[in-house]
């Protein structure tokens, strides 16, 4: 199922855009939680992350390190958060993965 995601990935709809290579796209949530709140997708339509398989064993790993590599280029890369809501119970709105990155503020735990 096409998400606003994708159409933020074809430039249908607007985003501020922080990051993009071949296989990913970073923007800034519309709604942030924290003074860095980044949203990192695959271009690959996955709605969630228990929908991917070992087929999609290197775009995860890819991810991943673009995660950290987001981090590091808006200068919170010694602290971060990543986070994967999966299912409506867990707090997905959006059924195309993505990575929430979360930083600028100290970030607690147990996250509730
Ligand atoms: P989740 O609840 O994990 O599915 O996260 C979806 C996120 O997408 C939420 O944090 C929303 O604030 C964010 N969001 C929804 N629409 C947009 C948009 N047009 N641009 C940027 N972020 C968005």
């Amino acid at each position: 199922m096409t998400t606003l995601f994708s159409k933020i990935i074809a430039r249908e709809i607007p985003a501020d855009i922080v990051y993009e290579d071949e296989r990913c796209l970073a923007f800034r949530d519309i709604n942030p939680q924290a003074p860095t709140h980044v949203l990192l997708i695959p271009k690959q339509e996955i709605a969630r992350l228990a929908d991917a398989s070992t087929a999609d064993q290197d775009l995860l790993g890819h991810l991943l390190l673009a995660a950290g590599r987001v981090a590091r280029q808006l200068g919170v890369g010694d602290a971060f958060r990543l986070v994967v809501n999966n299912g409506a119970d867990a707090g997905q709105t959006v059924f195309h993965l993505h990575l929430h990155i979360l930083a600028g503020r100290p970030l607690h735990w147990p996250p509730g």
